[in-house]
């Protein structure tokens, strides 16, 4: 790589660890909590309520684009607080079916009450998963993800083909999850990884992150179940393509996943190529974690942000 490359990426990584560190800080939060929708959270949330979601899943299916919902929030630890969380989905599924609309839910199992009690997570799911529409769950921080793969296996064995769950390509963990995932021809969204994750357990390094999400890729395209490519990253799509064409991989098999406010022109030239897209376009007023999470990924966002302020 070229010494500008390099520095490049030197500055980037150093600025991502920075503003995921910063997250925490109470200061910043309560700064950006009160006024990060006016200055610009919008771009990346489709709103704080359920009906402003629902007109933004319309437009993106207007335009062709599959769409997936989230309503955001994660860390839960009342019991009776995950009770209303259930609530919320039950009644975003049945919207989403009511309103004919091309989208599915994707949730986090500590919204479920992960961090309270493993079981009340999976019953909870698998609550949801009852009323019959496909439900992806995100993957979290790497202390969730033996928890998370346990939930996934234990609904496939009680007969729930209607989940699929998320590989993060960053941890060295992720070659012998999927090889251990494969025989249930799994439904899996590939991800770079989107949380500060200390070095023993995930690569510090991005082409490390990049190289080895290329091989998940091949070996998850290869073997079988669908695959959601889930990335803006030019070079892995293209790459998506090509392998899938050398290799007769049907198109039905696979996806492209992005981020809603993330490349929205590549998302549509794709549509237009015959490629199927989905949109991950989250909603609600806890946005704050989500916010901080999509400004560590290109911290080129957080000038976006200050651009804002500054117009007031
Ligand atoms: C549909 C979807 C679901 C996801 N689910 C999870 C999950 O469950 N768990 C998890 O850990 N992570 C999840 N992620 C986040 C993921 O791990 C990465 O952090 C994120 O996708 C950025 O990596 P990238 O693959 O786009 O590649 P990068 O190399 O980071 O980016 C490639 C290019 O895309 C553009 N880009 C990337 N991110 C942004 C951004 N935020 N704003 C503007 N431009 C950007 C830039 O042009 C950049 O150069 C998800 C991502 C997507 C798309």
């Amino acid at each position: 790589m070229a010494p500008v490359a390099q520095l490049n990426v030197a500055l980037n990584a150093g600025l991502r660890k920075g503003i995921l560190a910063a997250a925490d800080s109470s200061r910043v939060q309560r700064l950006v909590r009160r006024h990060g929708m006016r200055l610009g959270a919008g771009r990346f949330v489709a709103g704080e309520t359920l009906d402003e979601c629902i007109a933004v899943l319309r437009r993106l299916n207007d335009q062709g684009l599959h769409a997936n919902t989230t309503l955001l929030g994660e860390g839960v630890l009342e019991p009776t607080q995950t009770e209303a969380v259930v609530a919320a989905y039950r009644e975003i599924i049945e919207r989403i079916t009511s309103e004919e609309l091309r989208a599915n839910v994707a949730l986090k199992l500590t919204h479920l009450g992960l961090e309270i009690d493993e079981e009340l997570a999976f019953a909870n799911l698998k609550r949801l998963l009852e009323l019959g529409s496909f439900v992806r769950i995100d993957m979290e921080q790497s202390q969730f993800v033996e928890a998370t793969l346990r939930i996934y296996r234990r609904l496939r064995e009680d007969g729930f083909d209607n989940v699929g769950t998320v590989l993060q390509a960053y941890l060295y963990r992720t070659p012998g999850d999927l090889e251990s995932l494969l025989p249930l021809a799994p439904n899996l969204r590939l991800v770079k990884g989107a949380y500060l994750e200390p070095e023993p357990v995930a690569y510090p390094r991005k082409p490390d992150v990049d190289t080895v999400y290329e091989k998940l890729l091949e070996r998850m395209l290869e073997a079988g179940g669908h695959t959601a490519v889930a990335t803006h990253d030019d070079r892995l799509i293209q790459h998506t393509i090509r392998f899938a064409d050398a290799h007769g991989i049907a198109r039905d098999r696979f996806e492209f996943q992005m981020l809603y406010g993330v490349r929205p022109q590549l998302q549509l030239d794709l549509v237009r190529r015959g490629y199927k897209v989905l949109v991950a376009t989250p909603y609600g007023p806890e946005w704050y974690p989500y916010l901080m999470r999509r400004l560590g990924e290109r911290p080129a966002n957080v000038l976006f942000f200050l651009k804002n302020t500054l117009r007031g």
